[in-house]
């Protein structure tokens, strides 16, 4: 763990060990840190505040700077890492670290534009001015999905806007939010701005951040559940949250769209990480018109797709987690086919050539699947595509809408007013239009309904970690 300033045990001297999915194998000891170290990590941050927020927003800047070069002089060393805790192929880690970075330089710029405003009084003698200020202390929760690009996407507003911060990352995958804490580290973040607890048992350390007064602000992305049950906690002090949770994207494809090329962005986004980010498409809606060549296609890419360690190359599809969310998959499809969905290819567990020993599921792909179905409404997190058919253009709207997630969709047409009609319809945050890949460290991520609160990214991110504060003057 790293507290003011310092590499250190867990207080009760405990360690958990984190294992490689794709083998099984264990790759490290972890300090196991617990209700005590988070309250010391709170204390170190709050200790920290007064003189992180009062440095310039340019010095500030110049250390996030500095972070953005080193880790991007270090992303293979930590794209490595990532795929030995987290499974995902090396190409894919590589892509995250950048992305990951990207967020480090973003900040860098932005930080220095947390402008105020004057506004016009309603009295000759009186003059309104707005201030931002930071926030205060942080308390992070990050997932093990995206093990690095999580937490600058966190760290890096909140230490912008000149809060200080104390993360907590998955218990799966721990060793990346080390290697980026020794990225801010070497980049002269001083004592205290920035900590990092590690800790097998989130509950205890979940339980320090929601109740310790001194902590403003929790930012945590994972399940709806787990952000329900923060969000209800931080209540109490009435503390800022912000939540980006699961999704349940639709992916559409409309008549006049070309079913190929759908497919070929579909079979991308939807087997990304294997099926595990909140923005998969969870429900492939494609118009009857296109459906079979729709479909031809995007099985054929789906049976040319390698399962594997993500080391090895040629690898398109690593390790699930762990054997709970096999076992999640396992149900989706059992439901599915038991309702009468068809298995078009995978469908299964993968245990030859070794891949018993990680948490590997066949890539999938079922048709004929109805709203009946499980798969049609709970999120899968998983190699598992469900295709289905409709017939009007003009029922997809409330189709698609018909979920309580709002996070991700996707929209495949070549009509200009199909897409703006859609891309106003939607009851979702982040919309792809012929596009697959809607996001970037200066775009504003994040979900309506049950996937969240707030935006991470763009300058909507750096408010987040902001309070705004009005002074009336009597002149
Ligand atoms: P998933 O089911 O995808 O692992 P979680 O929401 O359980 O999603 O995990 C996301 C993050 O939330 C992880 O860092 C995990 O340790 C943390 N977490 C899970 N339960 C709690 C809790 N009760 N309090 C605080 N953090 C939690």
């Amino acid at each position: 763990m790293f507290i003011k300033g310092e590499w250190c045990d867990a207080a009760g001297g405990k360690t958990f060990e984190v294992t490689n999915p794709a083998t099984g194998e264990k790759i490290a000891d972890v300090a196991d840190g617990g209700q005590a170290d988070a309250a010391r990590a709170i204390d170190a941050a709050h200790a920290a505040f007064a003189g992180w927020s009062g440095m310039t927003a340019y010095d500030r800047s110049r250390i996030l700077y500095k972070a953005w070069e080193l880790m991007s002089a270090r992303q293979a060393d930590i794209a490595r890492i990532m795929t030995q805790e987290q499974g995902k192929p090396l190409r894919a880690a590589m892509n995250e670290v950048r992305y990951g970075a990207d967020f480090l330089l973003w900040y860098a710029e932005e930080g220095k534009r947390v402008y105020g405003e004057t506004i016009p009084a309603p009295r000759a003698d009186q003059r309104f001015i707005v201030l931002h200020q930071p926030v205060g202390v942080v308390a992070a929760i990050t997932p093990w999905n995206y093990p690095a690009s999580m937490i600058t996407r966190k760290v890096a507003p909140a230490l912008a806007a000149g809060c200080t911060i104390v993360l907590k990352p998955a218990e799966a995958t721990p060793l990346c939010a080390i290697e980026i804490f020794k990225v801010l580290a070497d980049a002269g973040v001083p004592e205290g701005v920035a900590n990092l607890v590690t800790g097998f048992d989130p509950a205890p350390i979940g339980e320090e951040f929601v109740t310790n007064p001194l902590v403003r602000k929790i930012t945590f992305t994972g399940s709806t559940e787990t952000g329900k049950l923060l969000a209800k906690g931080a209540a109490d002090q009435m503390k800022r949250v912000s939540l980006e949770l699961g999704g349940h994207a639709p992916f559409l494809v409309l008549k006049d769209a070309d079913p190929v090329f759908a497919a070929k962005g579909a079979v991308l986004v939807k087997y990304l990480n294997s099926g595990q980010a909140c923005i998969c498409p969870n429900r492939l809606f494609v118009h009857r018109s296109g459906v079979d060549a729709f479909t031809e296609e995007f099985v054929s890419r789906v049976t040319r797709m390698r399962a594997g360690n993500g080391l090895d190359d040629g690898i398109s599809i690593g390790p699930l987690v762990n054997e709970k969310a096999i076992e999640k998959v396992e149900r989706q499809v059992a439901d599915a086919t038991a309702k009468g969905a068809e298995v078009l290819c995978g469908g299964h567990r993968l245990m030859e050539d070794g891949l018993d020993r990680g948490h590997f599921f066949a890539p999938t792909v079922l048709a004929n699947v109805t709203p009946d179905m499980l798969i049609y409404r709970e999120e899968t997190f998983g190699p598992v595509a469900p295709i289905i058919p409709f017939d009007d253009d003009d029922d997809i709207l409330a189709m698609a809408n018909d979920t309580h997630y709002g996070l991700a969709a996707y929209v495949y047409t070549q009509n200009l007013s199909a897409a703006m009609r859609t891309f106003e319809g939607l009851r979702f945050g982040i919309i792809g239009i012929n596009d697959i890949n809607p996001t970037g460290a200066a775009a504003p991520f994040g979900g309506m309904k049950e996937s969240g609160l707030g935006r991470e990214g763009g300058h909507e991110g750096l408010g987040e970690y902001l309070e705004t504060k009005l002074g009336g003057f009597s002149v």
